[in-house]
This record gives structure tokens, sequence and C-alpha cells, in this order.
């Protein structure tokens, strides 16, 4: 692990100590999802309060939510080699880790996060590689977990020479959460490594535009300063930013420290997670109030991930009226309008 224990929270009574809250509550919850919070990110959810607090100090309903499936993508079934997910014809995710610097209350591989069994072994990264390098169609690696960054640059080093290494892959993903729950794991020489793995992408995880503190827009900057280009993604929660209004102050925090908003996630599905969700109508009504209202950068996609393990789809609301030989439609300032929606000459 590239990070020092002393940066981690894990102990229930300490937790309960620094956030004021029931040491017994939180040592029930403890017994069933394991718990943890980097000490940045708890100073900055201290300083900030309930919305940032919410996504990381574990709360009674988790335990109260029972009925809920633990793997609604049916990411298991979905899974060719433990640490490999296949859900889509030309791109791949491989998890490389099963940890995390925090984990969030929220998350939808909470049923393995912070639990043994999806640690990587040498002969299980192997197969993943022989799978993919046996499939010419698969043009994207998505490299995940657990957050990647929690292994040490050595070991993600090899991981990305041996991805790259594929005839096949055309570009690289890393999903991480690091920038905002430990911006300092971003160092110097991190960057210096990743950037010989271009084209590599980075997908960021922020949801609430406190997570921009000063040292996770620095550490957003030398990403993007080694020419990574930067996504986020960000789940759509309740009481913590389900607001058009502070959306819309993640996004532009989010650009102008350089990272482009990708997805807006309706939550899914996760046993110990139902007291975060939103309804989609709530969830399109803000969407609503952004698009067309604020700069299109500004715009992610509004997506679920589907139960069942169907891949994502589009929750955009819809513009359009009728689609007959005359689009008609109502634009996001309330005017309508239409389209001739035929060919003319009618052939050529
Ligand atoms: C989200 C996801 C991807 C990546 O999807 P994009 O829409 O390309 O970002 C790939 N594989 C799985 C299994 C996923 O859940
Ligand atoms: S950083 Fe991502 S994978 Fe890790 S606990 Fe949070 S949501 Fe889950």
């Amino acid at each position: 692990m590239s990070i020092p224990a002393s940066a981690l929270i894990t102990r229930p009574e300490e937790l309960a100590s620094l956030a004021h809250v029931d040491p017994e509550i939180l040592a029930k919850i403890h017994a069933v999802y394991p718990l943890r919070v980097s000490r940045y990110f708890l100073e900055l959810a201290l300083q900030h309060g309930a919305p940032l607090l919410r996504q990381v100090v574990p709360d009674l309903l988790e335990l109260a939510d029972t009925a809920t499936p633990a793997d609604p993508l049916n990411e298991e079934n979905l899974s060719p080699l433990p640490c490999l997910i296949h859900r889509y014809p030309d791109r791949v995710v491989l998890l490389v880790s099963r940890d995390c610097p925090t984990f969030c209350r929220f998350c939808t591989r909470k049923r393995k996060i912070g639990t043994a069994g999806m640690q990587l072994t040498q002969e299980m990264f192997k197969a993943a590689l022989e799978y993919i390098r046996k499939r010419p169609a698969i043009v994207d690696v998505l490299i995940s977990g657990g957050d990647p960054l929690m292994l040490a640059d050595e070991a993600l080093e090899q991981i990305l020479a041996q991805v790259r290494a594929i005839p096949g892959v055309r570009f690289i993903r890393i999903g991480s959460r690091m920038p905002c729950m430990m911006p300092q794991r971003i160092t110097e020489k991190l960057v210096a490594m990743l950037k010989r793995f271009h084209p590599l992408y980075m997908n960021l995880h922020f949801n609430h535009p406190d997570e921009l503190s000063p040292e996770a827009t620095a550490a957003c900057e030398r990403l993007a300063n080694a020419g990574i280009p930067l996504g986020s993604q960000t789940v759509l929660l309740r009481g913590v930013n389900d607001s058009a209004a502070i959306l819309q102050e993640l996004f532009y925090r989010l650009l102008a420290a350089r990272v482009k908003p990708y997805y807006l996630f309706q939550i899914d599905q996760v046993r110990g997670t139902s007291h975060f969700r939103t309804t989609i109508q709530s969830g399109q009504a803000i969407m609503r109030r952004l698009i067309g209202h604020v700069s299109g950068m500004a715009q992610p996609h509004y997506a679920l991930d589907t139960p069942g393990g169907g891949g994502k789809i589009p929750l955009c609301p819809g513009y359009l009226d009728s689609l007959h030989e005359h689009c008609t439609f109502t634009t996001y300032a309330g005017k309508t309008g239409s389209y001739p929606n035929t060919l003319w000459p009618k052939s050529r």
C-alpha cells in the first residue's frame, strides 16, 4: 500500500470521537460494513458539514436496508475472471485493488470494498491480460477497483506497462477518487510515471463543491499538467448534492480545476445505501435546470447503471414533443418550435 496507516481513520472509536457520533452505533455498523475515512477528508468534512460527512460517516439506516440486493449490477456473473468485468463489446474494467482511501457509504461495490477476496494476484492479472489480448475488439481498458492509486507507484506502473503493451488497446483509463480523498497521493513522482502511458485518461469522482479544496484542485492541476485528460463522475445523493444549485457550483469548480464533468449517476440499488436514493424525476428536474442555462461544458451525462447488468442508460430529460415530418420541440427556455424532419431532395 502506498499510503501510511496514520493517514487513515479505521477504528470506530476514533471516528466517533472526531465526528462526535455515538461509538456504539458505529461499532454496530462496523460489524457489518467496513469503515475507513482519510484523515484529510474527515477534516475537510468537519469544516464544511453534512453533505461531506454523510458520505463517509456510517448511518444506522445502512443496517435497516436489508431487502436490497448486494450485487444488483450482476458484476459477479459478468466477470469472466475475478478481476475483470466485461459488459460492453469494446471495453473492460480491470479491478486492480479492493482498497480505497475512504469507504464511501454509498459505494456500488460496498459488498467488496475493504473486504478480502478482491486482491489481484499475479495469476489473476496474467489471465486478465491474456483475456484482453485474445479479444482485439477490446480497445479501452478501465483500470478501477477499489482505487488503483492505493497501489504503490511501481505496482501500478507494471500494470500500466503490461496493458499498454497489448496491441489492440487504444487507450487506457484510470478511475480514482484519490484527488478528492487524499490529494497528497498525487505526487510529482506519480504523475511523471503516469504520463509515460499516454493516451491515458483519468475519471475522478467528486460529489460536492466543498470537495474542491485548494489541495484537491492542485492535485487535479498536477494531473492535467501531465497532459492527462480528466473527467469526473458524480453520484446523485439525497441530502448531499440533490440540488441544481449545488451541482452547478460543483461542475463550474471542476471545470476551473480542468476536470470535465462526465457522468451524473443515479445511485445504484445496493444494499445498505438506499437512504441516499433520489427519484429519477428529481434528477431530471435538476438536469432541466442545467441544460441550456449553464455552459454545455458543465453538463455531464445523467445515467443509470441498470439493475441486472444491462449496462448504463441515459436518463437525460427529453426536449422533443413529436418526431414526424415535422419534429416539434420545447427549448430549455420553454419556447416551442419545429424542424423539417425529411430528406431533400428525396433521392440523390
Ligand atoms: C461504466 C462501465 C464502463 C465504462 O462505461 P463508459 O460509458 O464507456 O464510461 C465499462 N464497463 C463497465 C462494466 C462499466 O460499468
Ligand atoms: S472511492 Fe469509489 S470504489 Fe472506493 S468506496 Fe468510494 S465510491 Fe466505492
